[in-house]
């Protein structure tokens, strides 16, 4: 409850508590409601009253939009065509760059907003409490819209206005936890009533373009690192994952460099306009769905989406960021390196942590690693990548068939070596039988033993030269039982995205373009840093 103190000199609404949200409060599976119920507004103040002032001069932009629909755009000389304009947009896509000159960065970045002063006194607003100085109704408490978006993540919904609206006009309890009174058929506009869906939309847009979802995102990642509920590791986990678009997509033919036809989907362009023939007036072209693309899983698996980065601490299986790649085509090993400077320039207390990031094989590239190490004296360590390597067959020791690309020789009765370690005065790995479950080695009962090993007690051991296997490092062989044990620790990003992407959220999208996107994933993560709090 408020105290008289922190809300000023104005008496706080009364609280209603009814039986349903009394069983509410107590029930072990309703941890959303309990944290709403609990929520610490004078925490999010400053947000508060930042959103009020951007609230203020939405208000006061719309206006002026309302009044521009009566001119024409006659000072706008854009004499660009559809088709013009649809090569344009695919050439100043990040995956269209010459990969020497990076001109468009790889992760998404949203305007920064430089702080201001602001005309709202954050001590002047409370929950229920709201600035009186702008004219006209009042507006919507933000501590009550910002707790029903919050609440829709914690309930396991995708946190964007439809889903808000639909939570609110179902369920009595939720209404009252954020903040709200129900609205009944005949009543005038009140302030303290739920919501209509134009105003949840109006709020998460203001929330976004005022970079404030974004803001709050990093104020609690901070907040959970300042006050020990992350604790400190010093690896790093990545991975992407992908979300479906809200779009779609048209095949677009080019000319590249070397005059070849090439073709690459791209969304669709449209105007923002209101205009109705499009095609004539001086309004600029853009894409529909800025950022999405299409995502290779595999080669018949393909999606239209847009794709995420994630990095996180593996032991803890805490996020620590979520950012959309600028253009969802774009291969997972570029997306790495700037997302880890990125984290580092958000979070500068998470740099001195950091020994080692951990990633799957899109980054098993010795030009990264040695960026890595050289610029941010960070590890990068990977799955092993063979690409196009194939089976070693020839030119093997006795008894043994093939050796895999990944390292492993297997002998003719179907055994998988165990890999001992290295000789490096030899430069040759070497290797040993497997035992069965009595411990006793595989060969003493082998059928293949009296061509193979006739004479050993022990099995067999053999040697296989570096050379044969020109692709693993033998400074660092995956084979080796330090290198699986470090990377047993990377599909923690997995359970990561799995949390974010189904348990707070949803893998489809309801609204396009990058801004969007990132905000989607601000949102995710505040709901599970407040979580993890609780
Ligand atoms: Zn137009």
């Amino acid at each position: 409850m408020l105290t008289l103190q922190q809300t000023g000199s104005q008496i706080p609404l009364i609280q209603i508590i009814e039986t349903d949200d009394r069983i509410l409060l107590n029930s072990p599976d309703t941890e959303w409601y309990r944290i709403l119920y609990d929520f610490p507004w004078f925490d999010y103040r400053d947000t508060a009253a930042e959103y009020y002032d951007a609230l203020y001069k939405f208000n006061i932009t719309e206006a002026e939009k309302r009044e521009e629909r009566f001119f024409d755009a006659d000072d706008n000389d854009t004499t660009e065509t559809k088709e013009e304009a649809i090569q344009r947009l695919l050439f100043n896509r990040a995956t269209m760059q010459n990969s020497k000159v990076k001109e468009v960065p790889v992760i998404y970045n949203a305007e920064v907003f430089e702080p201001k002063k602001l005309t709202v006194k954050p001590e002047t607003i409370a929950p229920g409490i709201v600035p009186i100085r702008l004219g006209g109704r009042k507006p919507k408490c933000f501590f009550a819209m910002f707790k029903s978006f919050l609440g829709a993540s914690l309930m396991g919904f995708p946190s964007e206005p439809e889903t808000v609206y639909l939570l609110l006009g179902s369920n009595p309890s939720f209404i009252r936890v954020c903040g709200f009174a129900p609205k009944e058929e005949n009543d005038e506009y009140c302030y303290i009533h739920v919501p209509s869906l134009r105003k949840l939309e109006q709020f998460d847009q203001i929330m976004r373009d005022s970079g404030l979802w974004e803001r709050v995102k990093l104020s609690e990642v901070s907040r959970n690192i300042r006050k020990g509920v992350i604790k400190k590791e010093n690896e790093l986990v990545g991975d992407t994952t992908h979300y479906h678009a809200y779009s779609e997509f048209e095949t677009v033919k080019y000319t590249d460099e070397n005059g070849k036809e090439q073709k690459k989907s791209q969304s669709k362009v449209t105007k923002r306009c209101r205009c109705e023939d499009k095609n004539k007036c001086n309004h600029e072209w853009a894409l529909a769905d800025d950022g999405a693309g299409t995502i290779v899983k595999s080669s018949n698996k393909m999606h239209w989406g847009h794709k995420a980065s994630i990095l996180g601490l593996p032991r803890q299986g805490v996020p620590l960021a979520a950012a959309a790649v600028l253009d969802a085509a774009t291969f997972d090993g570029e997306t790495l390196y700037p997302h880890v400077k990125k984290l580092f320039e958000e979070h500068p207390e998470l740099e001195p942590w950091i020994e080692r990031v951990l990633y799957d094989s899109a980054c098993d590239n010795k030009e990264l690693k040695d960026k890595f190490q050289n610029e941010l004296g960070i590890e990068l360590k990977t799955s092993l990548n063979p690409r196009r390597r194939k089976e070693v067959m020839e030119d093997l020791p006795r008894g043994i068939e093939k050796v895999t690309p990944y390292g492993v020789p297997v002998c003719i009765a179907g055994y998988e070596m165990d890999y001992k370690g290295i000789r490096y005065e030899n430069e040759k790995f070497i290797y040993q039988t497997p035992v069965n479950e009595d411990e006793v080695p595989v060969c003493l009962s082998c059928e293949h033993k009296i061509d193979c090993c006739p004479n050993s007690n022990t099995g067999r051991t053999i040697n296989i030269s570096f050379d044969v296997l020109p692709h693993i490092n033998p400074d660092d062989p995956p084979m080796a039982k330090r290198f699986k044990a470090i990377m047993s620790r990377r599909p923690s990003v997995e359970r990561m995205i799995k949390r974010l992407k189904c348990d707070l959220s949803d893998d489809r999208l309801s609204k396009r373009g990058n801004a969007s996107f990132q905000a989607y994933l601000d949102k995710t993560m505040i709901a599970f840093h407040i979580l993890l709090r609780n």
